[in-house]
């Protein structure tokens, strides 16, 4: 069977991408992802607990629920969902692709590539005990909640999204320790001269977060000098109730490598219509989003894509 169109990944750029597709009778295919690749179903956001900024829903939502929503929709208008993640991209010679998947193959006349991307985690004892017991990897998603306002958080990270994580958490934190392995910020110039002027953003250089303690909720974070040969003062404890760790992200990408265009921290490039430089395929959301990096910016771009992908087939 050849489809029209078949999206890969199931965030809000995918599901928004469905439901634009499926409402212009294309019949659209989801490769939706599953536990055995990057490209969790529903996407990052269903790993965040409440979602304030997405217009719609005042007293917030469950990331999971609003992502589980997001497939009703687009299920609901005729679009076909499966389980499976795609894992390499072949263009025929007619000009059709074919998709493989671990499980089956895929034929479709175009391809939306909304695949997001992963926040790189820490590897250190603790991570995957308190991951939403005071980690984030989300100031904006997260950042509002009860349990982060007027208390000390640590973020961890020297670009410019720990950056803007730390400036953000410095309007609801108590105060915002910005932990970095070394002593000079990798961000660009205006986000440091705000980062280092804001009082409540406390830099402490050349450490490395070793290890994250607690009970229920994170209490304290243990770290260690990154350049002090005296190891006698190279540990120390820092008292938190939050870390949001901005250690950078990877698009999920690798799966098109040598065929569609990457920059260099491999987001796939694409124009203002959201097209690749491959023929009949677009990419939408994080996957191609280094800036914004936002569900409704996802969305937005999904739109964009599935717009002009109808376009292309008619
Ligand atoms: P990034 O620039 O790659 O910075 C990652 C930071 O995390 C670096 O400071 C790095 O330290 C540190 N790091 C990496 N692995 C670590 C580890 N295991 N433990 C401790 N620290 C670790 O990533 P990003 O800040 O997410 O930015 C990615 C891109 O998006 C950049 O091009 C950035 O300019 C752009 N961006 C732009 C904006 C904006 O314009 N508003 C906002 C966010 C991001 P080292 O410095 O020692 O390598």
């Amino acid at each position: 069977m050849l489809y029209n169109v078949i999206i890969i990944g199931s965030g809000p750029a995918g599901h928004t991408a469905a439901l634009y597709l499926a409402r212009s009778n294309l019949n659209p295919l989801m490769l939706e992802g599953d536990s055995s690749g990057d490209v969790i179903s529903g996407g990052l956001l269903t790993t965040t607990k409440t979602v304030e900024n997405y217009p719609g829903f005042p007293e917030g939502v469950d990331g999971y629920e609003l992502t589980e929503r997001f497939k009703q929709q687009s299920v609901r208008f005729g679009t076909i969902v499966i389980s499976e993640t795609a894992t390499k991209i072949t263009k025929n010679e007619d000009g059709t692709f074919t998709i493989q998947t671990p499980q089956t193959e895929y034929h479709t006349k175009t391809i939306i590539i909304s695949t997001g991307s992963t926040p790189n985690r820490l590897y250190v004892p603790g991570y995957d005990t308190f991951w939403h017991k005071g980690i984030s990897t989300c100031a904006v998603c997260d950042g509002g909640l009860p349990c982060y306002r007027n208390v000390p958080i640590a973020v961890v990270g020297g670009g410019d999204s720990a950056c803007e994580e730390a400036l953000h958490l410095s309007h609801t934190a108590s105060k915002v320790y910005l932990i970095h392995r070394r002593d000079t910020l990798r961000a660009s110039k205006i986000m440091i001269d705000r980062v280092l002027k804001n009082p409540k953003i406390v830099p402490i250089w050349n450490n490395e977060v070793i290890e994250i303690k607690g009970g229920d909720h994170i209490e304290k974070l243990i770290l260690k000098n990154t350049v002090s040969e005296d190891s006698t003062y190279a540990i120390t404890e820092l008292e938190v109730t939050g870390l949001f760790v901005a250690i950078g992200h990877v698009p999920n990408s690798q799966f098109v490598k040598g065929l569609i265009e990457t920059d260099k921290a491999g987001y796939i490039v694409t124009n203002e219509k959201k097209e690749t430089n491959v023929e009949g395929i677009w990419a939408a959301g994080d996957v191609q989003d280094p800036h914004y990096r936002q569900a409704i910016t996802a969305a937005g771009s999904g739109c964009m894509a599935a717009l002009n992908v109808e376009k292309w087939l008619h």
